[in-house]
């Protein structure tokens, strides 16, 4: 018997939500049910420290629908949702997250979009409650900057939660790059796009998984992945130093010519040499800095590893079929 491919995925990363996992996949199935149309749920330990696995095996274990996939350790949001999205097999894919700021109860409002023809369906979040003044300032301009120094056109403030027709998620198997910024890589693989205006609630409990270094990564292998601007940076601030210190030396000439008896001018001194001598090695140690950031990634490229472990996949009967890394 050939088994039925399921129309939806809804696909989730999980790290340490032990008291929100059981009441999320209630949420999900209660919004997919009334559809009636075969569904799977495809959740991610991503190396879960709590209680969490077991709840997950014991979901498992009440309804097959829901399937499991655990990483050998932590492996990090954006990998979670891209094992989550290879192993999921329905027609069209919905990431959400699993601590259900995202309503599950918006997935039917994805799905009639998606019914319309659109290929990408992307929550907009209109409104954030519960977050602290800092994320919410830096994450507006984040997305803000990241529009205007990328050549990709991603939407502004959307995450991960949307929907993608499997012919989207057949193309983003094929990008296995490691420093993954997911929203930005699915706006990169175009198709008909558009998105649904959402409220974005605060956690249900537990606390946030992305500290700030965490967040600072995620921002820079966003930056990283999409633009060249941080490399061109350094040439911009090479011509601009240069022009400033042609100026200077003809200044100092048409004085010396002007009146060569005159005295030294204070800015002469020890204290302002120092200074431009600091500045530019400042400088330098900047751009070395960001070429680093730059080189890193492409060492992580090169070596060539798998973007995640799987230690055990509950409710899969196959290995999912991406392209080799
Ligand atoms: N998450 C994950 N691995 C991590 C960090 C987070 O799978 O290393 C999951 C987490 O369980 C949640 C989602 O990713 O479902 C978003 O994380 P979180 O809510 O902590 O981020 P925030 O919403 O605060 O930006
Ligand atoms: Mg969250």
């Amino acid at each position: 018997m050939v088994k039925q491919q399921p129309t939806f995925s809804v696909v989730a990363p999980v790290y340490n939500e032990e008291q929100l996992i059981a009441e999320f996949c209630r949420r999900v199935i209660a919004a997919l049910e009334p559809l009636g149309e075969p569904f799977e749920l495809v959740l991610v330990n991503d190396g879960c420290r709590d209680r969490s696995p077991e709840i997950m095996r014991e979901l498992h274990q009440r309804d097959p629908r829901i399937k499991v996939i655990n990483f050998s350790r932590n492996f990090g949001h954006q990998i979670a949702i891209t094992a989550g999205t290879d192993y999921a097999t329905g027609k069209a894919v919905i990431v959400i997250d699993s601590d259900l700021q995202d309503p599950p109860e918006v997935i039917p409002e994805l799905i009639a979009r998606w019914r319309e023809g659109y290929q990408v369906v992307y929550g907009v979040r209109e409104e954030r409650e519960g977050e602290t003044w800092f994320k919410k300032t830096t994450a507006a301009i984040f997305y803000r900057l990241i529009v205007r120094i990328t050549n990709v056109n991603i939407p502004v403030d959307t995450g991960d939660f949307r929907l993608m027709d499997r012919k989207v998620v057949d193309a983003l198997k094929r990008m296995r790059e490691h420093h993954r910024f997911m929203r930005g890589l699915s706006a990169w693989i175009g198709f008909r796009q558009t998105g649904v205006p959402y409220r974005r609630h605060a956690r249900a409990a537990g606390t946030t998984k992305y500290p700030l270094r965490k967040m600072l990564r995620f921002a820079l292998d966003g930056i990283t992945s999409f633009s060249y601007l941080p490399l061109q940076l350094a040439t911009y601030l090479g011509f601009i130093v240069a022009a400033i210190s042609m100026i200077f030396l003809l200044v100092v000439f048409v004085m010396r010519l002007a009146d060569p008896s005159a005295p030294e001018p204070a800015f002469y001194g020890q204290a302002s040499t120092l200074a431009s001598v600091l500045f530019l090695g400042a400088v330098q140690l900047i751009s070395l800095g960001i070429i680093g950031e730059y080189v890193g990634r492409i060492y992580d490229e090169v070596k060539g590893r798998p973007l995640y472990i799987v230690a055990e996949a509950l409710g899969v009967e196959e290995e999912p079929a991406t392209s080799p890394a």
